[in-house]
């Protein structure tokens, strides 16, 4: 195919409504089609990533196979798309106000005042097409983060203004509203997307397709009505009600017809019907799971589900996989105390423990490890789970009192997780973690090597600490082996526990690769354990 066709998503009313999960439905609709669709977020916060960000501010970080550290919607746009993202994938002010002040710097514009119009449009403009132009796709989907009207996301607006002209019919703009229902007047409200829609004709953006999330059906007469107030199509007016799960938003967009409305104002071809078969078998065995199980995921973020939301996803594709429907149990990791640890447990089939930085909330998590540890019960440690795992075994069955990683104890007399030699000369905290894919090799005839089924894996990183390679013999003559191991800086990516029917630690992430069509085999080995483990408990 030719030119590539871009489809711009902007948000209006309120945030949280799920244009990313809008632009990853439709990416999977044309991508269902045969094309070559490619996801971009544009974030209009200053920050150069998110991963300086606390999970409070804007939930989990996701991390890309090239080491960016992104905003979670990559993380449903992989999910969806089973494509891997990168850096090119997620754009921020801070990274676009970066690239044009070096430019300043080394003397690119002299003469020239530096402004928002035309350098730092010129800047959004050049980091869309990139993308683009990088992977010769059909269809670029920029998402700009935020909501129309808001000062920081002017500048998106206005590049996509200019975008517009220079491209004619080779793009659509679609907006992201609220209809929202006022229960004493037993009324959907159509004024706040009139509202939104003039704010964005004020910036010169006369969106293409409505896309209306509500509450209950809209009627024809609503549709009608938004159609007039906004200029659009009434077929350009798509509904978009609340769903059981994010997975059935593709269908809903089917049903809806958004991919059509997408390819005929851009004058494609509309001859077949997505292939979507596998996708519906997924929902299909989702929804109706043959059994269940419980599965505790200990963390300090608990309060905030966006903080785990890959992990929480991984467990819905694992648990589809089985044929299981996974309840899991968030349990606050500073509120698990020894003496109630039976009673918090009670019923759960596996442990969860998961990453985090900071001394906040590990003595929960060690406590946790221990029970599962000494319970037999199915345990999984994602990064610094596992390095609390080390903690533990050094702690209470090597007899290392007070062991520790130097991250919360830098006096530990037995510091069994330590900061890797090339972070310590690193001072800067931005993107400077080990990040990214690396790879690590299995030990033959070990659980690792079982679930991977191969030898030699790559798996996404981020982590300052690593296993304390002094402690590699005393731990492994003691049953805590090493089975994964990246020979390349000799560092420790897989622990497992050889007396334990299922104890895991891995040093890498493995949710961040968990896809609908490619469930993470670490998760579906973890959901098999655990129902293995519930079946003995109620016999
Ligand atoms: N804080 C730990 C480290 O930096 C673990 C990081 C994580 O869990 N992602 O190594």
């Amino acid at each position: 195919m030719g030119k590539t066709k871009y489809i711009f998503v902007t948000g209006g009313v309120t945030s949280s409504l799920g244009k990313g999960i809008i632009s990853a439905s439709l990416a999977k609709l044309l991508q269902a089609r045969g094309y070559k669709v490619a996801i971009q977020k544009l974030d209009p916060y200053i920050n150069i990533d998110p991963g300086t960000l606390n999970p409070y501010e804007h939930g989990e970080c996701f991390v890309t196979e090239d080491g960016a550290e992104t905003d979670l919607d990559l993380g449903h746009y992989e999910r969806f798309s089973n494509m891997p993202t990168s850096q090119d994938n997620n754009v921020t002010t801070g990274k676009i106000y970066q690239a044009v002040i070096d430019k300043e710097r080394r003397g690119d514009y002299l003469g020239s005042t530096v402004q928002v119009i035309p350098h730092i449009t010129d800047e959004i403009k050049y980091r869309i097409k990139l993308l683009a132009n990088k992977g010769n796709y059909d269809f670029v989907i920029t998402e700009i983060g935020g909501t129309v009207g808001d000062i920081e996301s002017l500048p998106y607006i206005e590049a996509v203004r200019q975008m517009r002209w220079e491209l004619l019919h080779n793009s659509v703009v679609i907006h992201l509203t609220l209809v929202p229902y006022l229960a004493a007047a037993q009324e959907l409200k159509t004024k706040p997307t009139q509202h939104s829609v003039k704010t964005m004709l004020e910036q010169g953006v006369q969106p293409d397709i409505i896309v209306c999330r509500t509450e209950h059906p809209l009627n024809q007469a609503l549709k009608r009505k938004i159609a007039l107030f906004c200029n659009v199509e009434e077929s350009s007016v798509i509904e978009s009600i609340d769903v059981e799960t994010i997975y059935d938003v593709p269908l809903l967009m089917l049903d809806e017809k958004l991919d059509v409305e997408v390819l005929r104002k851009l004058e494609m071809p509309i001859d077949s019907e997505p292939k979507l078969e596998q996708w519906k078998e997924f929902l299909r065995k989702h929804k109706n799971p043959s059994r269940q199980i419980s599965i505790a995921l200990v963390g300090k973020y608990v309060e905030l589900k966006d903080a785990y939301k890959s992990i929480i996803e991984s467990f819905i594709h694992a648990g589809t996989v089985n044929d299981c429907r996974v309840n899991l149990k968030l349990i606050h990791s500073e509120e698990l105390e020894e003496q109630h640890i039976g009673e918090c447990f009670a019923g759960i089939d596996g442990i969860l423990v998961a990453p985090g930085f900071g001394v906040r909330g590990i003595e929960g998590k060690i406590t946790a490890i221990q029970y599962a540890r000494t319970q037999g019960i199915p345990f999984l440690g994602i990064c610094l789970g596992m390095q609390c795992a080390v903690i533990e075994f050094g702690r209470n069955v090597l007899g290392l009192e007070k062991a520790n990683s130097t991250e919360f104890n830098n006096e530990t007399p037995f510091p069994v997780i330590d900061m890797m030699e090339d972070q310590k000369k690193i001072s800067g905290m931005g993107g400077t973690m080990r990040l990214g894919s690396y790879e690590c090799s299995i030990a033959p005839g070990t659980l690792a090597f079982k679930i991977y089924g191969k030898k030699e894996i790559t798996e996404r990183h981020r982590h300052r600490y690593e296993f304390n390679n002094k402690y590699l013999d005393h731990y492994q003559q003691a049953g805590l082996i090493q089975s994964g191991i990246n020979t390349r800086g000799d560092l420790v990516e897989i622990v497992e526990l050889t007396s334990h029917p299922w104890f895991v630690g891995v040093q890498f992430h493995p949710e961040y690769k968990s896809t609908v069509a490619n469930p993470h085999p670490l998760f579906v080995s973890f959901v098999k354990a655990a129902i293995d483990h519930s079946t003995e408990t109620i016999a």
